[in-house]
């Protein structure tokens, strides 16, 4: 499917996309956001927006041909780590009709949505938005950030890449950029050391269709995507798991995806962070002792946090294979006379022998955060960039959707002219500042991968500020967040901690390195959120 439909007018000619009759797309645009990429970040903020701003205008721009973002191109066993209650778009289920799920005698809150049950969800959130024109969206199409305008009312251009057409589009709020966090997947990414041809490289998406057995498969990386390959292999391959290798360049920490005891996910690592003075081992260990963390190997200390999260049954299965711990892979190479494959690390470790038709399994692209400027210092980055344009960084837990629809909501706020800017400007000490530039000054992105104790602890800091500005009454923005879906504040009974955790913040002043205007804006933000405080 290529490029839809036109803007200008909203309703006229307008091209049924997602499976209608195809109608020929206007090439010039008008809209009041252009929203690029169609993944989850942009599409939980584009359904929080036509919700709050009802006559808004969207138009998307996404380089694949169908909304999903990175899941269109996953591997097939792929579900998502965490329950699909807190995932996806806020306005529709994804984790199907609850009396259903009853009667099939399963949760719906440990429902987990497959790779297609994620694209449906999408696609009909589109759709939905297409059908009553609040959005259209231009699929098979990319975005040309080198052209983007220096002023607010230039043109923005993006061009077919079915056809080579180029739209230009007229965009009368912001342009919403939604590709920051865009993960590398291995299906997309080959494996960054040099590999001889003759050597067999499979990526998960290969797995499920492989009619040949291969004697050995040696997975590459021990992220998510590496556990559930190794999973895979044992449960639904059969593979004997004294034929699989699992590459372990560093141990890492892993969430329990079912504890026996309450969790509030990443919220709980940042708050123990916070406790424990910002001393990573220590913090891990006591998350561990609490029935949070696992690891693959009690006997050795992990130095990596990437928030995977599996089950112990699982954490079983990947018990069971070799786990190889040299490194990085530097080469894979065939041996003497073909009869071998030689597999080299950095100079500190000997290299490692296979037989000539073992496979080898990429599962080492870095996924969504690493590497990026944000995921570890993200001081100079801003989300409300200017009166033109929007960036989609996560600010808080759990990452993706509710970050991206709470940055929405936040924006249609600053449009309806009911988020509290008075107080903003009293934090920032600056009554003059315009009301962008206030929420620019004030949100910063949470530098996810970060150990820095004031990056790890800034979702506390960014959920209070979202509760204290969203509106001037905080408790409609409470209200608000428990009726999110995607929010853990929708959980019955749920306790955030999040008043005693910036007073603590406040206690732990010396540690965090705050500044006196820091410590005068925890003050402020303890004072206004006083009505929260069991919350
Ligand atoms: C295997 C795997 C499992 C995961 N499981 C979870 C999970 O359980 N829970 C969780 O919270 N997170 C999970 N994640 C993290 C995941 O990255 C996020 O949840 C989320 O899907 C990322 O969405 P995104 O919109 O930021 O990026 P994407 O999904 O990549 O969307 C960005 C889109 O922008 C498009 N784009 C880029 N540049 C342009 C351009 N110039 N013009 C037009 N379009 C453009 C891309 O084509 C892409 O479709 C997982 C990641 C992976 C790889």
């Amino acid at each position: 499917m290529g490029a839809t439909t036109s803007l200008c007018g909203l309703l006229g000619s307008r091209r049924e996309p997602l499976g209608g009759d195809a109608v020929a797309p206007e090439r010039e645009i008008c809209c009041d956001y252009l929203v690029v990429g169609a993944g989850a970040s942009s599409l939980a903020f584009v359904d929080t927006l036509v919700e709050e701003m009802p006559s808004v205008r969207v138009c998307i721009v996404e380089k694949r041909e169908a909304p999903g973002g990175h899941w269109n191109d996953a591997y097939d066993f792929v579900r998502l780590h965490q329950p699909s209650l807190f995932y996806g778009l806020p306005s529709r289920q994804l984790e199907g009709n609850w009396l259903l799920s009853f009667l099939k005698f399963q949760k719906p809150w440990f429902h987990r949505a497959t790779k297609q049950e994620i694209l449906r969800h999408y696609r009909a959130g589109v759709r939905s938005w297409s059908r009553a024109g609040r959005a259209q969206f231009y699929g098979n199409c990319e975005y040309d950030f080198a052209r983007t305008p220096k002023s607010a009312d230039g043109t923005h251009y993006f061009t077919s890449l079915d056809t080579g057409e180029e739209y230009s589009v007229k965009v009368s709020k912001k342009l919403v950029n939604g590709v920051e966090y865009e993960p590398l997947i291995p299906s997309k990414c080959p494996l960054p050391f040099p590999v001889d041809k003759e050597v067999t490289v499979l990526t998960p998406n290969d797995l499920p269709a492989t009619r040949k057995r291969h004697p050995h498969y040696v997975v590459l990386g021990c992220g998510k995507t590496g556990m559930d390959t190794v999973i895979y292999l044992q449960r639904k391959l059969g593979v004997d798991p004294k034929d699989i290798t699992l590459l372990v360049p560093n141990d890492v920490w892993i969430y329990d995806r079912y504890p026996r005891v309450p969790s509030r996910g990443p919220w709980d690592f940042v708050h123990k962070y916070l406790e424990c003075d910002g001393d990573f081992p220590r913090t891990c260990l006591a998350m561990e002792a609490q029935g949070l963390f696992l690891r693959f190997d009690e006997t050795r200390m992990p130095t990596v946090l990437r928030h995977p999260i599996i089950d112990k049954k699982e954490l079983a299965l990947l018990r069971r294979v070799n786990m190889v711990r040299r490194g990085r892979v530097s080469s894979i190479k065939l041996g003497v006379g073909k009869r071998s494959i030689l597999l080299k690390f950095g100079s500190d470790y000997l290299p490692m022998t296979f037989r000539e038709n073992t496979a080898f399994v990429n599962c080492c692209s870095p996924g969504p955060f690493n590497g990026h400027r944000a995921s570890l210092n993200s001081e100079d980055v801003d989300i409300f960039d200017s009166k033109s344009l929007i960036t989609l960084y996560i600010i808080f837990t759990p990452p993706a959707s509710l970050p991206s629809s709470a940055i929405a909501f936040l924006e249609a706020g600053l449009q309806k002219g009911t988020i509290d800017l008075e107080f903003g400007r009293d934090l920032l000490e600056d009554s003059s500042l315009e009301p962008t530039e206030v929420l620019r000054r004030l949100f910063h992105p949470w530098p996810i991968m970060s150990k820095n104790l004031k990056g790890v602890v800034n979702p506390i800091l960014n959920m209070a500020l979202f509760l204290a500005l969203a509106h001037r009454d905080c408790r409609e923005v409470l209200r608000w967040l428990r009726s999110s879906r995607l929010s853990l504040f929708s959980m019955p009974m749920y306790k955030s901690g999040l008043w005693d955790a910036v007073n603590m913040m406040l206690e732990k002043k010396g540690n965090l390195g705050l500044t006196d205007k820091e410590e005068r804006i925890l003050r402020k933000l303890v004072a206004k959120l006083e009505p929260l405080r069991a919350v």
